[in-house]
């Protein structure tokens, strides 16, 4: 419905003079009303001009609506949706055609629903595997992650729902996500970490950008002129609005100038007043308030349009997208001796509790209440007619202690998504099946008694829900000791062994080997043990590739030095050397790397063309499909400059397909490189642009995307470092020269095997001097809470914090459990790295600024201005 010529919905732009005309019929006190959530979920509307109050609703891989109780931690229930695949699996696909049939599907359930918005997809780069978000991001790759992006987003709005693509911007770690302050580069930020964005919206215009909570150089994401403004708007061309992150807005007028429309969720009106302020005092324009409450208006219409539309979701159907998406995406990584697919008379034995508890999705604001939920185990014995025999080998309940995963011990589970949520949630269990409990080595030699009785053993292990979750980060890249050590075991036992991983990111595999196949099925929501069983017994053929670099071990990570950072400060000292684009000169170093996958069936590459035209290189090749099995290739592009002059990645992803062929089939694949698409930025090169009207160039600024002239190898690749065709071309270049500047940037170099980046050289691409990390005292609003500590003042307000929590949300009460849910654990260390200035915001006012000022001039012991303050008033209070 509704698409405009260039295939995508038009969004707000249909709706500008319509808002336009109403909102010159309103009042100071409504336009200001309207830069802030109604509630925790909804907009404000204006019933008198006929503007209605929309719904936006996380998530990236699932609807979760809350009808009742709210949050942003996924600590309350919402109403069931289906769950499909997170961000982390959806990737490994590499299919656009996939994303946007989600994407659809997505978009009918949130308009059933009246959600105008769905916040969703999450862009961020995986700068390193340890971000406990990485889940609900698609990849170490700006191109990959913009092209997935931009189908998801065309997916969902084709249903007349919009989208929030998000976290804009550089929001690549969890840790102090609400103060940290990114150091980078502009040259990193632009083609690494604003180029997935770049590319979905100006390809796939979403209603809406959420910025992230995170500083960029010493500004807050969502007061950002350049972020928002100069680049978002202004060269990007983007058309919606900007939203907050739930709790991000700092300087709220501030962010209005910047291009900042809507703080999200309700402040209590304590911006809106500090806006009419401002517009009354002159400090700001009224027409920089009409033009963000014209963007609110048109997206209160677009919602308009969706209330009361009747539409039926079937259930079935999304389950059964959810489950070949969830086949479709995960990645073979080994398969000697062609173990897998399993011949359905082989006896097997099933080992590892993620097969009757999986392990589906990643806690937090994205956690879906699944409409169904399949288990490996019981889709397994539904298609082989009979119950597979079966051991735990670990325990994700706590039965006697020492049976936890490391992170968790000391304490009981809530079940294998370990949250309020959970399917499990209450059912303890006891040992094998009503038996009293094992410990940790019965538990493991339980299972070796039964990997010796049969042919093959199909092993399922990975990160129980503890390990990874928005609010954190990961504390290490290793599974838990326990399903390493049965994964030995059992190999030991019978070689014959397929392990099958449930994670969200990479983790250190000390076992491989030993074992014989790996699939990687990352968290393949709720239809993941269906998909499973597909892939083991070549109901599917695998075909997903990774989208992420898999490293032996931390220290090779080329941001670990720098990661993450101190809390207050991080330095993105490896610039472009993100993922492969490090790796692939430190090959050695990786398990897998960036685009490896394997299937059931081989593919030929041959007689690679390549052909210039209009601005274009035209890349065909013959793919051959020589094995005995239907199935699809994801075809790479990579391009290397051949004697660059300046600092550059060996080589980056420009192009990528899909292809499905039959056994034996042949097609010619064409790929497509826009020659613009590799270009270097240049923040020192003058930028010029012919004004329309006008012959000649004119001078626009400072920073200019240029293509090198020369020599460009074109590589055709089955991975980043399976590289199958070679062809050079030679290419004119962009007409401005790169500046003697960017020259003289060395870049971080590669000695025995590590990243040096000293502080002059990243002095030099920061082209300016480091900047100081700056001192905890004197406080301030953005001091954290857990940055108090030392103060009297600041431990009252901890503790305040926290047993305000803890009562709204029931911890005290939820026992055990309380101690291992994720969201409990992400709410907690959000409690400690809340800057101050959000007390108020979520205090709906009941704290005042200048209450929250006195406090803190009596803890940086200015009594002076504790007098002032005090002096000022009971009204100032307010
Ligand atoms: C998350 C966002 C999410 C929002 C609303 C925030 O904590 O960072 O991704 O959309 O909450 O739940």
């Amino acid at each position: 419905m509704r698409q405009s010529v260039n295939g995508h919905h038009p969004g707000l732009r249909a709706k500008h003079n319509e808002a336009a005309a109403l909102v010159s019929q309103m009042t100071l006190d409504e336009k200001a009303g309207f830069c802030s959530g109604s509630d925790f979920w909804h907009l404000e509307g204006c019933e008198r001009l006929d503007v209605t109050s929309i719904m936006v609703t996380d998530g990236p891989h699932g609807l979760r609506k809350q009808d009742a109780s709210v949050d942003h931690a996924g600590l309350h229930k919402s109403i069931p949706a289906t769950c499909f695949p997170t961000a982390c699996a959806l990737a490994s696909s590499w299919n656009t055609d996939l994303l946007k049939q989600v994407g659809e599907a997505l978009g009918r359930e949130a308009a059933a629903e009246d959600v105008t918005v769905l916040l969703g997809p999450g862009v961020n780069i995986k700068r390193h595997p340890l971000c406990g978000r990485n889940f609900e991001y698609y990849s170490e790759d700006p191109l990959l992650t913009g092209q997935l992006a931009a189908a998801f987003i065309n997916g969902v709005q084709s249903q007349g729902v919009g989208t929030s693509i998000k976290h804009y911007a550089l929001n690549n770690q969890e840790y102090r996500r609400m103060q940290v302050d990114v150091i980078a580069d502009e040259r990193s930020i632009r083609e690494i970490y604003l180029r997935g964005f770049e590319i979905a919206i100006k390809t796939a215009q979403p209603w809406t950008v959420m910025c992230s909570y995170n500083r960029i150089n010493g500004t807050y994401a969502s007061e950002h002129d350049w972020l928002l403004n100069q680049v978002l708007r202004d060269e990007w061309g983007f058309e919606g609005l900007v939203v907050t992150d739930w709790g991000a807005a700092n300087d709220r007028v501030k962010g209005l100038a910047a291009g900042l429309d809507l703080e999200m969720p309700a402040s209590g009106g304590v911006n809106d007043q500090r806006i009419k302020d401002s517009v009354g005092a002159g400090d700001l324009l009224e027409a920089r308030l009409d033009l963000a409450v014209t963007r609110l208006v048109s997206l209160g219409l677009l919602g308009g349009e969706l209330t009361g539309r009747s539409q039926e979701v079937d259930w079935q159907a999304h389950h059964n997208l959810a489950r070949q998406a969830a086949a479709e995406s995960a990645v073979l990584l080994k398969n000697d001796k062609k173990l897998l697919p399993l011949n359905k008379g082989s006896k097997i034995a099933v080992i590892g509790e993620f097969a009757k508890q999986p392990r589906y999705q990643g806690a937090g604001s994205s956690q879906v209440n699944p409409q169904q939920l399949d288990n490996a185990y019981d889709a397994l014995a539904a298609f082989l007619g009979e119950a597979p025999a079966y051991a735990p080998g670990y325990y994700l309940t706590s039965r006697v202690k020492g049976s936890l995963p490391d992170q968790a011990e000391g304490s009981l589970q809530s079940g294998a998504e370990g949250s309020s949520q959970s399917q499990a949630e209450g059912s303890l269990q006891s040992g094998a099946e009503g038996s009293t409990p094992l410990t940790e080595e019965q538990l493991i030699a339980e299972a070796v008694a039964l990997a010796h009785e049969v042919e093959v053993v199909v092993l399922f292990a990975g990160l129980p829900a503890i390990y990874e979750s928005e609010g954190f980060d990961r504390a290490n890249m290793q599974m838990p000791a326990q399903h390493n050590r049965l994964i030995e075991a059992v190999c030991n036992a019978n070689p014959n062994t397929a392990v099958l991983l449930f994670n969200g990111g990479p983790v250190e595999l000390p076992w491989l080997h030993q074992v014989a196949a790996i699939l990687e099925m990352y968290l393949p929501g709720e239809a993941g043990g269906s998909a499973a069983v597909d892939l083991i017994y070549g109901q599917a053929n695998p075909s997903g590739k990774l989208a992420e670099t898999f490293p032996r071990q931390l220290d090779d990570v080329p941001a670990h030095q720098w990661f993450p950072g101190d809390g207050r400060q991080v330095q993105y000292r490896e610039g472009l050397h993100v993922g492969y684009r490090y790796f692939d000169e430190a090959a050695e170093q990786v398990l897998f790397p960036f685009g490896h996958g394997l299937g059931y069936t081989q593919f030929g590459y041959a007689d690679l063309q390549v052909d210039e035209q209009e601005g274009q290189l035209n890349c065909q090749l013959a793919l051959t499909n020589q094995g005995g099995l239907a199935g699809a290739e994801v075809v790479q592009l990579y391009i290397h400059k051949v004697g660059s002059e300046v600092w550059r990645p060996q080589q980056e992803l420009k192009a990528f397909a899909k292809v499905m062929l039959a056994p034996g089939e042949t097609k010619r694949v064409m790929l497509t490189v826009d020659i613009d698409d590799l270009a270097i930025y240049d923040k020192w090169q003058d930028r010029w642009e012919v004004k329309p009207g006008e012959d000649d160039f004119s001078w626009i600024g400072q920073g200019a995307w240029l293509v090198e002239p020369g020599e460009y190898e074109i590589r055709v690749a089955a991975s980043s470092q399976d590289i199958r065709l070679r062809q050079s071309v030679q290419l004119a270049g962009s007409q401005g020269l790169l500046s003697d500047a960017i020259r003289r940037v060395t870049g971080p170099t590669i000695n025995q095997g590590r990243l040096q980046v000293d502080d002059e050289t990243f002095a030099a691409m920061l082209d300016r001097p480091l900047p100081e990390v700056e001192p905890v005292r004197p406080y301030h609003l953005n001091t954290s809470l857990g940055d108090l500590g030392g103060s009297w003042v600041g431990r009252l307000l901890m503790k305040r914090a926290m047993k305000r929590f803890r009562r709204n949300f029931n911890v005290d009460n939820a026992g055990d459990r309380g101690k291992e849910d994720p969201a409990i654990k992400m709410f907690e260390e959000m409690t400690k790295t809340m800057p101050l200035r959000t007390m108020v915001l979520f205090s709906q006012g009941k704290l005042s600024f200048r209450m929250l000022a006195l406090l803190l001039a009596l803890m940086n012991h200015q009594y002076l201005e504790v007098l002032r303050l005090l002096l000022g008033g009971r009204e100032k209070w307010q």
